[in-house]
């Protein structure tokens, strides 16, 4: 099927609410209904074609396919649901909360909080394969009000983001609390097999990596060196420019706290970036078992005002100014 052809062919396969919620009992009860609560397999369903019973003695609950999910108990309807996780999947730099709301007929607040949502479940690892044969590491810093950032101390207003690329292959990438050695190093050992190849500049970090099992290749960036030969972590830069245009263009200036569910967002993209959106979208949906609550998102949202993005911040307090101008 044609790319261009895609958003046509999602309009066509969801009309309404049932297709949707077939669709879901088809991916994720490949085997037939499973009880959520306890994994019994045999089960009763209702007349009305949503609601399934347990009927094990002990534990006889009523459950739907929704049950567990990240759309239990929302408002918003499984066809919104579902067009979200195709324009979030399908939109390469991101999308706004202004935009998707937009276009799902949502309030902006809504609208964040779904794709909140979203990322929550896209970081939730379902099958772990380490890292093998060729390995990029490298570590970048996104975020913060100021231009610039160094590698350890200058970067303050900014996050410092991890990186592990196999060329040709899987990237793994996460906010971590700092560059030492102690926080990257572990990092590396637990998602990279022994015997890869790691590529790397001479951060001193990966400076002990030949004695952990691994073959390590170190280009000098300080010599203005940046490829020898097959050494250069020129793969990792790409990915990294495309992570910060797309954090610039669309997040502004996302928070800390939500920085690691962009990061997730982003990995989810880069390694489905050769599938269709169709495979895409089934890939996302796929993931969706999983519960996810106000809680996990965000601890004081409503305090920080943290669903506005950085301008509409701005926005408010200028508005704000405006009243106190106004009343003095
Ligand atoms: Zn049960």
């Amino acid at each position: 099927m044609p790319q261009n052809n895609d958003l046509l062919y999602f309009v066509e396969k969801f009309p309404d609410e049932l297709s949707c919620r077939k669709y879901l009992e088809n991916q994720l009860w490949k085997n037939g209904p499973v009880c959520p609560h306890c994994k019994h397999k045999k089960v009763y369903k209702y007349k009305d074609g949503r609601l399934y019973k347990c009927a094990s003695k002990t534990c006889r609950k009523q459950f739907q396919v929704t049950t567990g999910t990240i759309y239990q108990d929302s408002n918003i309807k499984l066809r919104k649901w579902f067009l979200a996780l195709y324009l979030i999947s399908t939109h390469k730099k991101g999308i706004s909360s202004v935009q998707l709301g937009k276009q799902l007929g949502i309030t902006q607040r809504a609208a964040w909080y779904m794709a909140h949502k979203i990322r929550y479940m896209l970081q939730n690892k379902t099958a772990f394969r380490p890292l093998s044969n060729v390995v990029e590491v490298d570590e970048t810093y996104v975020g913060g009000k100021f231009k610039g950032g160094k590698r350890g101390r200058g970067s303050e207003n900014k996050t410092p983001v991890f990186g592990m690329l196999e060329r040709k292959g899987k990237l793994i990438i996460m906010v971590v609390p700092n560059t030492r050695r102690v926080t990257l190093q572990p990092i590396i050992l637990q998602n990279v097999a022994k015997g890869t190849q790691i590529m790397s500049d001479e951060w001193w970090a990966y400076t002990k990596l030949s004695s952990h099992g691994y073959k390590h290749g170190v280009v000098k960036h300080k010599a203005k060196e940046y490829v020898r030969g097959d050494i250069h972590s020129n793969s990792l830069e790409g990915a990294w420019s495309l992570l910060k245009r797309s954090i610039r263009g669309i997040y502004h200036r996302p928070s800390r706290e939500h920085l690691d569910k962009y990061c997730a967002e982003f990995q989810f993209k880069y390694n489905t970036r050769n599938d269709t959106e169709i495979t895409r979208f089934t890939k996302t949906v796929a993931k969706s078992r999983i519960s996810v609550k106000y809680s996990n998102i965000t601890k004081n949202i409503a305090k920080n005002n943290s669903y506005l993005s950085t301008n509409e911040k701005e926005v408010q307090i200028q508005k704000g100014k405006r009243g106190n101008r106004n009343s003095n």
